[in-house]
């Protein structure tokens, strides 16, 4: 069939930046259609958590590795930018395409805009097809007896883990057939994702983003850290864990790709251990469990899921909130973590509870303050990841770490980097203190402090706050509001 004949359908692309596994493009492919594959910048819809820095850094690169991989296929993408329905119209119009496919999103305020464009491109006669590209089981999939959402993440994973579909992923097309003339494009430069100042040299660095990329980390994963992941992914110093957080974000990877991966790859070395896939699938787990309640309560992306907690009394302190992004609160492993996510977009999970922590808890600072700085510096920035790590580690969200359960940074930094190596490196001005002191600098005499070239208050500062004190302070605060909600 030449390509003047056949059906043409426009696959939007979104947040499902890869053409294996991809179940929108597997369908829209059949019967040799015409496959327009687009890209549209529209920032201004998904609400007020428009794509942060370190995101559309990453999302520049992913696109540009998306028009690559398919121009191998004999096709390529097309970027436009703008009011997402309008320019559907317009390519449709200019195209003579029939049909629009896309993979669903979940988030509140994209959903509620997906809905609207579906709605609108059917009453113009076009035909729409979505699809779930992204979790392993759709938010209102998944209910408790009573037909209600979980609240607690052990149960909502035990129901889900009886439903657990391991199918093999499809892979992706050979081909794609490509319209006889080409739409109009802008050039991906023309959407100014990438930052005009050279920060991102880190994040350079440290990622590949894209499929390839994506399936490179999944397999040194699986080849490295998997058969130690249980009693390794709380290590910072150590590659314990995937980091395929940005991936699976932008959907360069599916989770059914993984689950599929994983059970590819038996135990190569007779070390697997069973707790070690199970305890990372329930990671998985978790990031499905946070779509689950962004989805049954949207309004928690910026107010606490529990009630109680509207009445907190945080403090707002714009100096302290600085000394915590800059990694200058004198508590090493904050400092660490708040560095480590600055330099590479990323931060070990964690480190991202202690740091969080220690400014809902030690410094009695808003969640919603710490949300933001994530959400602008994190390459895996992720809205409904993001709203449920911080209102687990504030204690006011679903399955929340209970509010008096205060971390310590001191012995959090001792437990989980036992050899001060992520320490060192990146708070390199304690480099040459002795390991018994390197997580509470402020602990060592002067002549060690001398020796080790450390001057407390000057290159590295004196801790912001007493954990003991402040530790008080928030249970004091804690109580206020326990009194007011009995
Ligand atoms: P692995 O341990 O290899 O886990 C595999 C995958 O499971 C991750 O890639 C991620 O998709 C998912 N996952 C793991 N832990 C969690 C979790 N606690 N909640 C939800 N999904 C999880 N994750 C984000 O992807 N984006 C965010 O914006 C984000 N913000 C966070 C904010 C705070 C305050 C906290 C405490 C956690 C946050 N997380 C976020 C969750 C977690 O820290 C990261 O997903 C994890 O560190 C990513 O590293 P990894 O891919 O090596 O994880």
């Amino acid at each position: 069939m030449s390509s003047s004949a056949s059906r043409r359908t426009i696959l939007w692309f979104r947040r499902d930046l890869r053409l294996a596994d991809h179940p929108a493009l597997l369908a829209a492919t059949q019967n040799d259609a015409v496959i327009i594959p687009t890209f549209i910048w529209s920032p201004d819809e998904g609400g007020a958590w428009k794509p942060g820095a370190a995101g559309k850094w990453w999302l520049h690169q992913s696109l540009a590795a998306l028009d690559n991989a398919l121009r191998d296929l004999g096709s390529r993408l097309i970027v436009r930018r703008g009011n997402a329905l309008e320019e559907l119209r317009r390519l449709a119009a200019e195209t003579k395409a029939q049909a629009i496919y896309w993979s669903r999103q979940y988030e509140p305020t994209a959903a509620k805009r997906d809905s609207k464009i579906e709605k609108e491109l059917r009453e113009d006669g076009l035909e729409v097809h979505t699809f779930n590209g992204a979790l392993l089981f759709e938010p209102w999939e998944i209910a408790n007896a009573e037909g209600e959402p979980y609240q607690v993440f052990t149960a909502y994973w035990r129901n889900c883990s009886k439903q657990l579909r391991r199918q093999a992923p499809s892979g992706a097309p050979r081909k794609l057939q490509a319209p006889g003339r080409w739409p109009e494009s802008v050039e991906l430069e023309a959407l100014q994702l990438e930052p005009s100042v050279d920060w991102v040299g880190g994040l350079r660095e440290n990622w590949t983003p894209g499929e390839g990329g994506a399936r490179a980390q999944l397999e040194r994963f699986l080849d490295r850290s998997l058969g130690h992941y249980a009693d390794q992914r709380n290590r910072p110093d150590v590659e314990g864990t995937s980091r395929l957080s940005p991936h699976l974000h932008l959907g360069e990877i599916s989770p059914g790709q993984i689950l599929h991966a994983m059970d590819q790859n038996p135990d190569s070395d007779g070390r697997e251990m069973p707790a070690s896939r199970r305890s990372f699938l329930s990671e998985l787990g978790w990031r499905e469990f946070a779509h689950h309640l962004l989805h049954h309560f949207p309004h928690t992306v910026d107010q606490p899921l529990r009630d109680q907690f509207a009445a907190f009394p945080w403090k707002d302190d714009s100096k302290l909130l600085r000394a915590w992004q800059k990694g200058r609160t004198g508590y090493p492993i904050v400092d660490a973590g708040m560095r480590e996510l600055w330099t590479t977009g990323w931060m070990h999970n964690r480190v991202r509870m202690v740091a969080a922590s220690f400014l809902v808890k030690d410094l009695l600072i808003p969640w919603q303050r710490g949300a933001e700085w994530f959400w602008d510096t994190l390459v895996d920035a992720d809205l409904a990841n993001n709203t449920l790590g911080w209102q687990w580690t504030a204690g006011c969200g679903a399955d929340a770490a209970p509010y008096f359960r205060i971390f310590n940074p001191v012995s959090q930094g001792q437990k989980f980097d036992p050899l001060c190596d992520y320490v060192r490196k990146w708070v390199p001005e304690l480099r040459e203190l002795p390991d018994r002191y390197v997580h509470a600098p402020w602990e060592a005499p002067d002549s060690v402090l001398a020796e080790a070239g450390v001057k407390l208050g000057q290159q590295y500062p004196e801790p912001i706050v007493d954990h003991a004190e402040a530790r008080n302070r928030a249970l004091a605060a804690y109580e206020k509001i326990k009194k007011k909600s009995q």
